[in-house]
């Protein structure tokens, strides 16, 4: 389970919210579920401390896709391995589209996060527009296929990919059993035409107004291996709850 916060809360909030998790996590007995959390940057070297001994992991919610040097405001791939981050999340369609990040940049900061060691989650997935046009398949296999090549394939071995469609992200409105199974096994298929080893070894999320109340029919779909979940993730009673009925699937 991957829960997204972007730009939510405050430092209090944020304190609160580790605390209760924390205390779920012991007293649910969920330590070993692979839970990760992404805060806010500026949060996350405060996180890692809090976070303690749980089983709990860190990562950021995007990095640069230079190495360092004059770039105002950026936050280096070596920066946030060094504040604790094992994972960072890449092309979530919100940095697509607000910050114009193309496929060029993502795979510039795969590249960065893999040479320090970072395990990247890659976000994919269709507009509504995109969808209604018939163009699932196509656009997620443009988004998928040039993050994968020769240089980075030695490196991927603990991918996560997370099926994201744009139009199901904070909207309420979670895609279909039908339409997830779809991109999943396409995505699962690219995959394996590539490497079967790559197939293998990526896990597959999902990730689109996922909740306590849907959870386990979207973890019960053959190719899904977790969910990466925004809202429901703010609140530590729900996202616990997410966590204790993934145990038990
Ligand atoms: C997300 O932001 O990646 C996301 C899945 O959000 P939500 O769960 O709120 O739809």
């Amino acid at each position: 389970m991957v829960a997204n916060w972007k730009m939510n809360g405050d430092l209090q909030s944020i304190e609160r919210l580790i605390c209760d998790l924390k205390r779920d996590f012991l007293d649910k007995d969920l330590e070993s579920e692979r839970v990760i959390i992404l805060p806010p940057h500026v949060y996350l070297q405060i996180v890692a401390k809090d976070i303690g001994s749980t089983s709990i992991l860190i990562g950021a919610q995007d990095t640069d896709e230079r190495e360092s040097g004059s770039v105002t405001g950026g936050v280096s791939a070596k920066m946030l391995r060094d504040v604790g981050c094992e994972y960072v999340l890449l092309g979530h369609s919100e940095r697509r589209n607000l910050f114009d990040e193309g496929d060029g940049a993502i795979f510039q900061k795969l590249t960065q996060a893999l040479k320090v060691g970072l395990k990247a989650i890659v976000c994919i997935g269709e507009s509504l527009e995109q969808r209604n046009s018939g163009q699932v398949l196509e656009v997620i296999s443009n988004q998928l296929e040039p993050i994968i090549n020769q240089e980075t394939l030695p490196q991927l071995e603990e991918l996560l990919i997370a099926y994201e469609p744009v139009w199901a992200i904070g909207s309420n409105k979670s895609a279909t059993i039908q339409q997830i199974g779809y991109a999943l096994s396409k995505i699962r298929k690219i995959l394996r035409d590539v490497d079967i080893n790559l197939s293998e070894s990526t896990k597959i999320l999902y990730g689109g107004s996922v909740t306590e109340k849907n959870i386990a029919e979207i973890l019960a779909i053959d190719e899904v291996d977790g969910a990466l979940i925004g809202g429901a993730s703010l609140d530590s009673k729900i996202f616990s709850k997410i966590c204790r009925i993934a145990k038990t699937i």
